[in-house]
């Protein structure tokens, strides 16, 4: 549904201490200098569902010159939209000016170039150019008021991801948004308008041309933010994660035991590695890969180096599709080579100082969870693993602590 008048609703118990103060002083900055400023986006969409916001996105009239005048500690970013971050203790708030999609300009798709003069826009036209209606609305923090110009609150009510304006178009335009439609149906239980879903098969192909960073970023906020079992699901339901990571074994128990995993670090506020995670989606290909070549060269053959080949061809296979750093890919290749010795007990003092030693392990777990190896080749190197860097620091600090409370014991003895 769009309306040319938005649909405005006081929230008469909006409480303003939920959100940031150092937030209602942007807002009354810009407001002070002539100027409108609502929150928008994810915020506003988590916070009418109950949720804690992850951020507070800003979108404001004001131009980013005019902006960064009127609020200290302000900086400009970005080339193509230029935004603003300003800084406020540890936190970063981000101030956008409104822009409109170049496609609500009408053009040809083809004459669609983008420059920093036609992208600025009214708040409607903001509106309009973001992704998902329950995305679009606005709160004025000043009159506790949601803006909606489309439809995007009876959608919240009706939990239902839907795409604001034609879905094939909106996800031509940008492929991304397809993800992002699986990203929010798994984190918050939503279900796909079913435009959404017929346009996601027929446009999904177009996944491949995304730039790798772009993926990786996505794969990264799909599965890395405590929602990585729903979003495996939502995903491989839509038949998505092929598109965008054809590595991946489809419906591969490992995977989904990695993504119990992650769900339950994150939950605990445990750090989580995203090179891990995409260890555990390539380690099938690994293993299919180590086999061809095994085959090839015969049973003579070193056994070392064919696993390291294994290893880059599905590195170098995989870049196509991610870009993962020198220091991911060296991750994978350690944890995937340590495999062979810890399933061989072999130079045992050795693996147990490999510096990956404890994630090879855990990927050794998993494998066992899988019924891959035998669970008690987990327990035989847990009980020898060493302890983790933080255990250790936090070992010898209250060893540090005990030697000192010592001698401060010797001291007051000697008074
Ligand atoms: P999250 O809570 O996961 O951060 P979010 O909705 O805040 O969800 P962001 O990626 O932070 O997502 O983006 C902020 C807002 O910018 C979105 O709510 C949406 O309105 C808009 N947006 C982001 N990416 C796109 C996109 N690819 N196309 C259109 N609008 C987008
Ligand atoms: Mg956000």
């Amino acid at each position: 549904m769009t309306r040319s008048k938005p649909k405005i609703v006081k929230l008469d118990d909006f409480d303003r201490d939920s959100v940031p103060a150092p937030l209602i002083e942007i807002h009354r900055r810009l407001r002070q200098g002539g100027h409108d400023a609502f929150l928008v986006g994810g915020c506003i969409r988590d916070y009418l569902l109950g949720l804690s916001p992850k951020d507070f996105d800003t979108a404001t009239d004001a131009r980013p010159e005019k902006v960064r005048k009127l609020l200290p500690r302000a900086f400009i970013i970005g080339r193509r939209f230029r935004l603003i971050h300003a800084r406020r203790g540890d936190t970063t708030f981000e101030v956008a000016t409104f822009r409109k999609e170049p496609s609500s300009i009408n053009s040809p798709r083809n004459q669609r170039r983008i420059s920093p003069e036609n992208t600025y826009g009214n708040q409607r036209e903001d509106a309009f150019r973001r992704d998902f209606s329950i995305n679009a609305l606005y709160l004025d923090l000043r009159r506790k008021e949601v803006i909606d110009y489309v439809g995007g609150l009876k959608d919240l009510k009706d939990r239902v991801i839907r795409s604001i304006g034609p879905a094939t178009e909106r996800f031509q335009e940008d492929p991304v948004r397809m993800i992002r439609a699986a990203r929010f149906a798994a984190k918050l239980g939503f279900s796909l308008d079913a435009e959404v879903t017929s346009a996601i098969q027929t446009n999904k192909h177009l996944l491949g041309h995304v730039s790798r960073p772009r993926v990786r970023d996505e794969l990264t906020k799909l599965f890395l933010s405590g929602h990585g079992v729903s979003s495996y699901q939502v995903m491989t339901d839509l038949n998505l994660l092929g598109s965008v990571f054809p590595q991946h074994r489809a419906a591969s128990s490992m995977i989904k035991l990695a993504m119990i995993e992650s769900d339950e670090r994150y939950a605990s506020g445990h750090k989580l590695s995203g090179a891990y995670l995409f260890a555990t989606m390539l380690w099938h290909l690994y293993a299919d890969r180590l086999q061809v070549l095994e085959n090839e060269r015969g049973a003579n053959s070193n056994t070392g180096t064919l696993r390291e080949h294994a290893c880059f061809d599905v590195l170098q296979m995989s870049r196509r599709y991610v870009s993962l750093n020198r220091e991911a890919q060296q991750f994978i290749l350690s944890i995937f080579v340590l495999q062979n010795r810890l399933e061989r007990k072999q130079n045992v003092g050795r693996t147990l100082d490999h510096p990956r030693i404890r994630a090879a392990i855990h990927l050794l777990e998993l494998r066992a969870k899988s019924g891959e190896v035998d669970p008690s080749l987990v327990d035989w190197w847990k009980k020898r693993q060493p302890a983790r860097k933080v255990d250790r620091k936090r070992k010898r600090r209250s060893n540090r602590d005990y030697r000192r409370s010592r001698s401060n014991k010797r001291q007051l003895k000697g008074w």
